[in-house]
């Protein structure tokens, strides 16, 4: 499984209700989020993962712990601390103390993580994409840049600005040096299935797939490679990211986001594509682009209709696999 936050968690948690103890479930989680706050290392993919998995996530706003307080962050805030956007909540900063604490003691954040997975106990093994530092910029339009453009943190986007701004462009920096952590392409070598879950297509698994050595990985395994698509009819579920495909000219579609991932047969990630059942219409774009899909709900509501998700997407592997 490859994974940004809510979207893959919440399909990796219906992955889990649908196999046996034996199946071991690996998640490679994107990183490209993560950001330096007051001091602390911050991974929020990786947290709603472990969080969510780990039963400790806040199930209303499905990021950061559940009976959070504020007290920290109200605190920073009465200093005028910089910035002030951002949801720290107490019992989060916990998470992100230790982790920093460990990454200044040398520790590579594959270990940091492992070693915060010992108590949230996910069920399965969660892996950073890599231990090298990559962040998703989104290049804005400012008039005061000599430029008439600037480049923020995904985070600045995303949280501050609310993606309320076009999107120019987005830039992974630190991608082209950064090497997959230790077990990932191991992993999508020995699977038996890959999956990419439901997850923002250019924050989530834009990056996971642009680490060298990752796509790679990808194209060569021998196991089947299917996705779901995160977009039903013209946009993003519970989310945004159509703002995002705009911004980089992708057809925001069921249709645009699997033919961009392309058929692993013409040089692409994927054997497989699900849309939704209202996105029928994109089955012949994404047939003729060689890749085998289906048309069944997508939108995960509750237990059982991700479950069914689960299996479906399962089903779309095997017959990839045949
Ligand atoms: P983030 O890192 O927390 O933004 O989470 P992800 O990248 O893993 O997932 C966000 C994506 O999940 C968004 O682009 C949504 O369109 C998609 N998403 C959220 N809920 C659902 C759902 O129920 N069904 C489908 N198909 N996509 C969903
Ligand atoms: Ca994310």
């Amino acid at each position: 499984m490859l994974s940004g936050g809510i979207g893959g968690a919440t399909f990796t948690q219906g992955l889990l209700g649908c196999v046996d103890d034996e199946t071991e479930i690996t998640v490679i989680g994107n990183t490209a989020d993560d950001i330096w706050l007051h001091g602390l290392k911050v991974c929020p993919d990786l947290d709603t993962l472990m969080y969510t998995l780990g039963g400790g996530i806040d199930p209303e706003r499905r990021w950061g712990r559940a009976e959070e307080t504020w007290a920290v962050k109200d605190e920073l805030a009465a200093y005028g601390a910089e910035p002030t956007w951002f949801g720290l909540g107490d019992r989060d900063v916990a998470t992100h103390l230790v982790r920093t604490q460990m990454l200044s003691a040398g520790y590579s954040l594959t270990d940091v993580t492992r070693a915060l997975c010992v108590r949230w106990q996910p069920g399965v093994r969660l892996l950073p994409m890599s231990d090298d530092r990559v962040e998703s910029h989104v290049v804005v339009d400012d008039e005061e840049s000599p430029s008439g453009r600037r480049a923020i943190h995904f985070q600045e986007y995303w949280v501050r600005l609310r993606a309320s701004v076009p999107a120019r462009d987005v830039v992974m920096v630190g991608i082209e040096s950064a090497r997959p952590a230790a077990g990932v392409v191991e992993a999508i070598a020995e699977a038996d299935v890959v999956v990419l879950p439901p997850s923002n297509p250019v924050v989530s698994i834009g990056p996971i797939v642009a680490v060298p050595g990752i796509g790679e990985a990808l194209r060569t395994t021998t196991a089947p490679v299917v996705g779901v698509s995160p977009i039903i009819g013209g946009g993003a579920v519970r989310g945004m990211a159509d703002q995002l495909l705009d911004g980089l000219g992708v057809e925001v579609s069921a249709g645009g986001v699997g033919t961009r991932y392309g058929a692993r047969a013409t040089g692409g990630l994927l054997d497989g594509w699900l849309v939704d059942t209202s996105d029928a219409d994109q089955l012949d774009v994404l047939e003729d682009a060689g890749l085998r899909t289906r048309a069944v709900p997508l939108y995960m509501s509750d237990e059982e209709t991700t479950a069914q998700l689960v299996r479906d997407t399962l089903a779309l592997a095997e017959e990839a696999r045949a």
